[in-house]
């Protein structure tokens, strides 16, 4: 088998990298171990940043986002049973953001590969990248029991955290920088419209906890838990308790309870890999990065990855030039680190850690108050989380 730009993965950074592709009349295959089912329904990321929404439409694959998906213009910092609403228009001159499932991201994607883009395969797992080095680098992978090799000009590894495209890179290239936090998320779907028509960012004494959504008749809500927390170890009616002290305020809000549908704990990572390129073999989204999800920028990371390999590799093909090929990691890696920063501060304003000194405690408070009095620090919030350019 052969191809110009193999891709492992298809998830969001695999998928619409195939898109891209294709519309730039450069083809491409794409190896997933998982069966399409799986892939459909992880629950995953819900928010889109402008730049994100701006690409799916670009590339035909946001007409039903436009039709299904929430447009939000604020979230709400609730801390000390009060509330404060950032209105991201009003600081970032109109940028918003776009409440649309990956779920349904990847669904749209793979629709539309199916119908339109090249090979997509399912339950094709890849084993190793060879010749990464070289002009002319191939994956070998297996697909229904059978040992194939795909050969290709380009690989682009978008087989997240726990793919192979990334041990491909010698370890003695490679720089890996990595944080773990004593903490992760309890997350909950549950069949109950959202008691609150925008995100709530909740930072209480007992730990984080967020209000999302996937739907108007769906919710997505999170509890900061001790990292390594069983998530069957929480009954519902505990998981809808604890949710209610945490959003508690002053002006008696109330959270609407529903039938949990669905719980799991993230663990809370921040990770990356330097650097993103090494030959022919490029590394987007998830396996060459990781933020905690606070800061809702995995996903948008992803898509940065992929429309600067797409363009870079389309510049190649318009002019023979490979100078955006060869800048791929430093650019990448610019708005990685951003994104990163961001979702540092963003973990460390609104989680109390474990052993949490009084002194930091206080900080904490100090640095959401002077988001909620500065429209200074407000801008820098809206900015950040609306998204930075690609
Ligand atoms: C549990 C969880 C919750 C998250 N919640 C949020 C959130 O709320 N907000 C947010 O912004 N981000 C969130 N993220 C992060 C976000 O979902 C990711 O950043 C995003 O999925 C990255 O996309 P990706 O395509 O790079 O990687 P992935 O989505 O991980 O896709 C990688 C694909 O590669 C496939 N693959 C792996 N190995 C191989 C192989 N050897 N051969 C072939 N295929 C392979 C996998 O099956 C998968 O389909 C979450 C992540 C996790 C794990």
């Amino acid at each position: 088998m052969r191809t110009t730009v193999g891709i492992i993965g298809a998830g969001p950074s695999g998928l619409l990298l195939a898109r891209l592709l294709h519309n730039a009349g450069i083809d491409s295959v794409v190896l997933e171990s998982r069966d399409r089912s799986y892939v459909e329904q992880r629950q995953r990321a819900g928010i889109l940043e402008q730049g994100t929404v701006d690409v799916l439409r670009a590339a035909g694959a946001g007409d039903r986002m436009d039709r299904e998906g929430l447009r939000h213009d604020g979230i709400e910092l609730r801390y000390a049973r009060q509330r404060h609403r950032v209105d991201f228009p009003a600081l970032t001159g109109g940028r918003s953001v776009m409440v649309y499932a990956q779920t349904e991201v990847c669904k749209d994607l793979i629709a539309l590969q199916l119908k339109e883009g090249g090979p997509l395969l399912f339950e094709a797992e890849a084993l190793a990248v060879e010749g990464a080095d070289t002009d002319s680098p191939r994956v070998r992978f297996r697909h229904e029991g059978v040992e194939d090799v795909l050969e290709c000009d380009y690989v682009v590894g978008c087989d997240g955290f726990w793919g192979v495209a990334r041990q491909a890179i010698p370890a003695e290239l490679t720089r890996i920088f990595e944080r773990t936090y004593p903490f992760g998320w309890l997350g909950i779907l549950a069949d109950v419209p959202p008691s609150h028509d925008e995100l709530v960012y909740a930072h209480h004494d007992r730990g984080f906890a967020l209000l999302s959504m996937r739907s108007p008749s769906v919710s997505r809500l999170y509890l900061q838990v001790p990292e390594g927390t069983d998530a069957e170890a929480w009954s519902d009616d505990d998981i809808w308790a604890e949710l209610e002290r945490r959003f508690e305020t002053a002006d008696g809000w109330r959270l609407e309870r529903g039938p949990i549908t669905q719980k799991s704990v993230t663990p809370m990572r921040s990770h990356v890999h330097e650097p993103m390129r090494h030959g022919r073999l490029f590394l987007a989204g998830d396996a060459a990065h990781i933020v905690p999800p606070t800061g809702a920028k995995g996903l948008n990371l992803a898509v940065g990855d992929v429309v600067t390999f797409a363009r870079a590799l389309t510049h190649e093909r318009q002019t023979g030039s490979a100078e955006l090929l060869d800048a791929y990691s430093p650019t990448c890696l610019r708005r990685v680190w951003q994104a990163e920063r961001f979702s540092y501060d963003m973990t460390t304003l609104l989680h109390r850690a474990p052993d949490a000194t009084p002194f930091e405690d206080r900080l904490r408070l100090a640095r959401l108050e002077r988001l909620a009095s500065s429209r200074a620090a407000e801008t820098e919030l809206a900015e950040a989380y609306t998204g930075f350019p690609f």
